[in-house]
């Protein structure tokens, strides 16, 4: 981009890193405390604790729980006469065994940053708005962001933002569709040498599960993905399996896609059942849709990434994603979930490089400079009705996660 053509305004942009920077020793102190003392999914009393007592500090009023959760929160701030509601997004669980190794410390963070910034902007414009920061607990397998979008916690809100450390910077990148399904075999317990014949086999059917999956695989059409463990295999060798467990993953870039997939992974358990005479039990788990990238939100965070000579980098075209709870929120209002480099090329997340890249010298500039560019983007779509309206235009023509019946198109 022409340094020209950069819709940052200079005046907002010097406010907005002056604020951040004299924070940021405060903010480092609060993400390496958070990297300290990880806490898991629905758990992040402590965490929870620390985000909502700055926020308050700033002047934000303070919901919890949110959307009957405990760890959810919401902080606001309405200026002027209110109007638009900007949020942005905090997550904050860590991961067992490898504690900060997704960053989130980082992310609750820079939202209590940027909210802080954003908010000494909006009172400088004299803005008609309204800012918040909604704590979304349990992003690591618990779905929050679905959990507070069915209990309506989401609603009336006009854009979404977050930020998430990555070992490239993306303003916008991809994700999965995904659902989770949990299969479990009933069969019946025999002496397997004494009384093989009374028994009902409920690992073979397990394993014939797996079987039938993978003679699907030659046929599944491109790019979808299905991955799964056995949770439970039997108790000893000499007791035939009366029960077995397998939990899978089944993923495409289409929820469509995925709900088909599904039926088909299913029709394998089923079949696996069928042959050695087990009962099956189904349980469905959360189902994730595909990430909906916003494009004029995107290219405002990457304007304010490219005014602080942050480098950006293209996103993979093939692979290279996951899936996330935030597929669902994109869905459902304007949302950019940004990626801002913290670790050398190559590092992936949910490692203990990615841990340690969490509390490092380069963990705490790339979450500055992602705070930097949340409070710039925020405080614009307060301040730019053109750029909201642009947000929401794109939104409305977003190409609908597939799960528009193609038939039903002029
Ligand atoms: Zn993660
Ligand atoms: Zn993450």
């Amino acid at each position: 981009m022409d340094a020209n053509d950069t819709p940052v305004d200079p005046g907002r942009f010097a406010l907005l890193t002056d604020h951040v920077d004299r924070a940021r020793a405060d903010l480092a102190a609060l993400a390496l405390d958070i990297h300290a003392h990880p806490e898991l999914a629905f758990d992040e009393q402590r965490t929870v604790g620390l985000l909502t007592e700055r926020l308050a500090d700033a002047g934000f009023g303070i919901t919890r729980p949110l959307g009957g959760l405990d760890t959810a929160f919401r902080a606001r701030r309405t200026f002027g006469r209110g109007g638009p509601r900007v949020a942005l997004l905090a997550e904050y669980d860590a991961l067992p065994e490898l504690g900060h190794a997704c960053g989130h410390n980082l992310i609750a963070t820079a939202a209590v940053g940027a909210a802080t910034a954003a908010g000494a902007a909006l009172d400088a414009a004299g803005a008609d708005g309204v800012l918040e920061v909604i704590g979304c607990p349990a992003e690591e397998g618990g779905g929050g962001k679905v959990l507070l979008l069915d209990a309506g916690a989401f609603d009336g809100v006009d854009a979404a933002l977050m930020f998430h450390p990555s070992h490239r910077t993306m303003p916008v990148r991809g994700a999965l569709a995904a659902t989770r399904l949990t299969f479990t075999w009933h069969g019946k317990a025999a002496h397997a040498s004494t009384n093989p014949h009374l028994g009902i086999n409920a690992l073979e059917a397990c394993l014939l599960t797996f079987q039938a999956i993978n003679a699907l695989r030659q046929h599944f059409p491109d790019e979808h993905r299905v991955h799964g463990i056995i949770t439970d295999g039997g108790s000893a060798p000499n007791v035939v399996p009366e029960r077995a467990q397998a939990k899978f993953l089944v993923r495409h870039r289409k929820l469509a896609q995925v709900e088909a997939l599904r039926d088909q992974v299913v029709r394998c358990a089923e079949a696996g059942a069928l042959a050695v005479g087990a009962r099956l039990e189904v349980e469905q788990g959360i189902t994730y849709a595909e990430r909906e990238n916003n494009l004029p939100m995107a290219e405002r965070f990457a304007a304010y990434l490219t005014a602080q000579g942050v480098p950006l980098d293209p996103p993979p075209t093939v692979g290279g994603v996951g899936s996330s709870d935030f597929g669902n929120l994109s869905q459902a209002l304007p949302a950019i979930h940004a990626y801002v480099k913290i670790a050398p090329e190559g590092t992936s997340n949910h490692t203990h490089a990615f841990a340690a890249a969490a509390a490092s010298d380069a963990g705490i500039a790339g979450m500055i400079a992602a705070t930097k560019a949340l409070a710039g983007t925020a405080v614009d779509l307060l301040l730019e009705p053109d750029l909201l309206a642009a947000a929401k235009d794109a939104f409305a023509r977003r190409a609908d996660g597939g799960r528009v019946d193609p038939a039903a198109q002029p």
